[in-house]
């Protein structure tokens, strides 16, 4: 398996084949599994015997999952979370103990940000947020107890880019374990292990599954960052459900081919949005005028599905726009193979006030983007029709 390239090995990594010699990968809907003996029983319990026990503890299709999505990102080991959001919280508080520091971009996931700024604390673990792109305030934030760092890239929802590889050499130089959310790029676009990344983390809720379907997620990295990790969830509960995974683990087979398309799809809209009058500014990764290009080029293989614009006219323009929109969905998500638009001032962000929502670069027009798989021109017919419908 060792030489095989990442389309290969997404599709042909998998558990076993059963005595039904079965070419799909089979179900195991199972709460738990059968010893052929007292003894054997005995010594998977004892960890003597390989085995499964319970699916809490291990599964053929979470373990498939998990081992297959560590292959994909170049890592040691892997385990899967109920959801994105459990893999964020499990890989600070197995790794987190009273009187550590953490450092964290600012400009992250609205839970991702709860859990650091208001769970953490009860746990007497402090924090300092910095600006994701801005190397010199990482450097400076590390402190004698600083014991993890949290970086999102692109960061969510303004698409900023962390530099990945000066962040991974800052922490090896002060011994911090580094964390990276993938979830934005996916491993076929960054493989955050090459820059140092201890464990990374996924939400592969979105373009893992990328049809909306099913919650899952996933902490992959060394083996040594992963295990507590691993500890934890089989004791705690929060393991994905075999049916999930089953999934999942379909998904990645076909992940290389969706995000060639939602990428070659984002640069296109990103390209005619450059150009529409009713358009501020654009901030797409894969665009030559992205003040970070030179950084996002060399750590993604492509832009990435999503894309930032600024829409003249505010925060009533920014509610219009998507009041206009005919085939674009107004929906929760993203990296689905539908396109969908948000608008993080009057949704997601609306908890923050205007100076913090600024402060993280929300600015009252901002759009962002989930280019989906459907034929471009039709995506851009709709965003162009809803623009000059808004114009009037
Ligand atoms: C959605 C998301 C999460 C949370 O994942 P869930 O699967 O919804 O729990 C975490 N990080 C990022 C960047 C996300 O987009």
């Amino acid at each position: 398996m060792k030489n095989q390239q990442f389309e290969t090995l997404a599709i042909r990594t998998q558990c076993p084949r059963s005595d039904q010699k079965e070419h799909s990968v089979p179900l195991f809907l199972t709460s738990s599994f059968v010893f052929d003996s007292a003894e054997e029983g005995a010594g998977i319990f004892k960890g003597e015997l390989e085995g499964n026990l319970y699916s809490r503890f291990s599964n053929p299709n979470t373990d498939e999952f998990a081992q297959k999505l560590s292959l994909l990102e170049g890592c040691e080991a892997g385990v899967a979370t109920a959801s994105g959001m459990a893999a964020v919280y499990i890989s600070f508080v197995a790794h987190l103990q009273q009187g550590d520091h953490v450092v964290a971009s600012s400009a992250i996931f609205g839970n991702s940000r709860y859990i650091i700024s208001q769970i953490l604390p009860k746990m007497g673990v402090t924090h300092t947020f910095v600006e994701v792109d801005d190397n010199t305030a990482w450097a400076a934030a590390i402190q004698k107890n600083t014991k993890l760092v949290y970086v999102e890239s692109p960061s969510n929802p303004t698409l900023k880019t962390a530099d990945l590889a000066f962040i991974g050499a800052l922490c090896k130089m002060h011994d911090v374990l580094y964390l990276v959310d993938n979830c934005f790029a996916s491993p076929y676009l960054q493989q955050p292990a090459k820059f140092g990344a201890d464990l990374v983390i996924h939400s592969a809720t979105k373009f893992i599954d990328g049809q909306g379907r099913v919650l899952g997620g996933a902490i992959v990295g060394t083996k040594e960052a992963v295990e507590p990790c691993y500890a934890f969830i089989r004791r705690t509960g929060a393991s994905l459900s075999p049916f999930n995974a089953w999934v999942l683990s379909k998904s990645l087979e076909t992940l290389h081919v969706r995000m060639d398309r939602h990428c070659s799809n984002a640069l296109a809209l990103a390209e005619f949005l450059s150009t529409h009058p009713s358009i501020e500014k654009v901030i797409y990764p894969g665009l030559e005028s992205y003040p970070q290009y030179a950084i996002s080029s060399k750590q993604m293989k492509l832009g990435g599905g999503l894309v930032g614009c600024e829409i003249k006219g505010g925060t009533a323009k920014g509610s219009a726009f998507l009041n206009a929109l005919n085939m674009l969905s107004l929906t929760a998500n993203l990296g689905d193979s539908r396109s969908i638009a948000t608008h993080p001032a009057s949704t997601t962000h609306s908890k923050l006030s205007s100076e913090e929502q600024l402060a993280v670069d929300i600015t009252p027009g901002f759009i962002r983007f989930s280019v989906g798989l459907e034929h471009i021109d039709d995506i851009i017919q709709d965003v162009d029709q809803a623009l000059n419908l808004i114009k009037a």
